[in-house]
């Protein structure tokens, strides 16, 4: 008899599995992959770290969070900067000076800020309520209609006008000339892969892989006194109010016999017709060099394939409309009712976490276990 048993061993269920072997428990984790690490898994090839379920760079500003996670692994100092390619056209990405001066032309902040203001004005938005009407409002709509509009309705396979605004408020918009994707004190890839991170992390934790949970539930749930669930909530409950939508992606990975396929990492590909949504060059993320220093005379690239979940695929971007969410709102009110199991984790939630999130948000579920247990 186990204290948790701990369905998943992506970030959420590795650190809560963790945190509560150092406390002394008894801790069983079962993944129905046959690796570790969820989504973050990266694998060899060609000594190159390949990110096998998309391009995954770590940052937060969360010092809890950094000071956590840097137990496990020494971070290198990349920084992402994804290049948007359109037609053939390229610009810089996250939108910044860069991208401005190559769309208009412009040469100062104060230009680039006229600019903006004038389409945002003539396309008449004064309060944004979808996601178009909140990019034009941030940067206008030439740059809405060659760098997110195809993006975004590729990778969600929806129009612009019904998703939320706060999908493209992720990205940042400076009138500066710093092309660093994110807005984080802290940024990197774990040395070594994060599936070595995952390893240290679950160091003495008795794992089963290939073992899915639903499909083996009474006898696992008979080991452990609570179960810790991060799988997807809707799938707990055999879809019983209707499935959940979410986005899967399908990755295409090729070994290329040359040493720079695109020079960057990420080269997001925004325009309509293309059928990918982003080219990743993993090498990239480790300045082209393996493990001991070296250069990689090959490369490996994942061209990713965006498409609706349907039974039997990954699914990865949980889809958080209206309807979704009113629908996770019941998901939760049955999970609510379910005795001595936790639900956590993108799937288990239904949030779009980034890492860090899903890391403080296990990190707090440890906090109120252990409170509990305390008094
Ligand atoms: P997961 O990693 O999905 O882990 C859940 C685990 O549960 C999986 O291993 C699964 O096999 C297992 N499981 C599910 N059901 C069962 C079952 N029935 N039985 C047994 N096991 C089960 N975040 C960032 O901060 N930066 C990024 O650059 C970034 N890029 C991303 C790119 C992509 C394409 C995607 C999809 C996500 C990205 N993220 C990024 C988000 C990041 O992947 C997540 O925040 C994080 O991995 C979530 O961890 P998790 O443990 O909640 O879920
Ligand atoms: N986006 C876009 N063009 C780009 C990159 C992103 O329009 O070149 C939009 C798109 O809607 C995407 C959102 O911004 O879903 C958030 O982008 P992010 O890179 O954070 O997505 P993720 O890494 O989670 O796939």
């Amino acid at each position: 008899m186990y204290d948790y048993l701990v369905v998943g061993t992506g970030l959420f269920g590795a650190v809560f599995a963790q945190q509560m072997k150092a406390a002394g428990k008894s801790v069983l984790m079962v993944d129905k992959r046959p690796h570790i690490g969820g989504n973050v898994y990266t694998e060899q090839m060609e000594g190159i770290h390949v990110h096998t379920y998309g391009a995954h760079i770590f940052h937060t500003n969360d010092q809890r969070v950094w000071d956590y996670i840097t137990q496990f692994a020494t971070f290198n100092r990349f920084t992402n900067s994804p290049v948007a390619n359109y037609h053939g056209e390229l610009y810089s990405l996250p939108f910044n000076m860069h991208t401005f001066n190559r769309m208009w032309g412009v040469v100062t902040p104060q230009e680039a800020a006229a600019k903006i203001e004038e389409q945002r004005r003539a396309a008449g938005i004064t309060q944004p309520h979808n996601l178009e009407e909140q990019a034009i409002s941030l940067v206008g709509t030439d740059i809405y209609e060659k760098l997110i509009k195809g993006y975004t309705e590729k990778q969600w396979g929806r129009p612009c006008q019904e998703l939320p605004a706060f999908i493209i408020k992720r990205l940042p918009v400076r009138l500066t000339f710093d092309n660093n994707y994110f807005n984080a004190r802290y940024q990197g890839i774990p040395m070594g892969g994060y599936t070595r991170m995952v390893e240290h992390m679950l160091k003495g934790i008795e794992v089963r892989l290939n073992t899915d949970y639903l499909a083996h539930k009474a006898e696992l749930d008979a080991l452990a006194h609570t179960v810790v669930y991060t799988g997807a909530i809707d799938a707990y409950f055999d879809y019983q109010l209707g499935a959940l939508e979410y986005r899967s992606v399908r990755f295409e990975t090729e070994v290329l016999d040359m040493p720079n396929f695109q020079g960057n990492a990420a080269v997001n590909y925004t325009d309509r017709e293309t059928p990918w949504t982003r080219i990743i060059e993993h090498k990239w993320f480790e300045f082209g060099l393996d493990d001991n220093g070296n250069e990689q005379p090959k490369t490996v690239i994942s061209r990713e394939y965006s498409s609706e979940w349907k039974p039997g695929d990954e699914p990865y971007y949980p889809v958080n409309n209206e309807r979704n969410a009113a629908l996770y709102n019941e998901y939760k009110k049955l999970a609510a009712q379910e005795k001595n199991v936790i639900f956590g984790g993108r799937l288990g939630e239904y949030k779009y976490y980034d890492m860090d999130a899903v890391i403080a948000s296990a990190l707090a579920l440890c906090d109120r276990v252990k409170g509990e247990v305390q008094t």
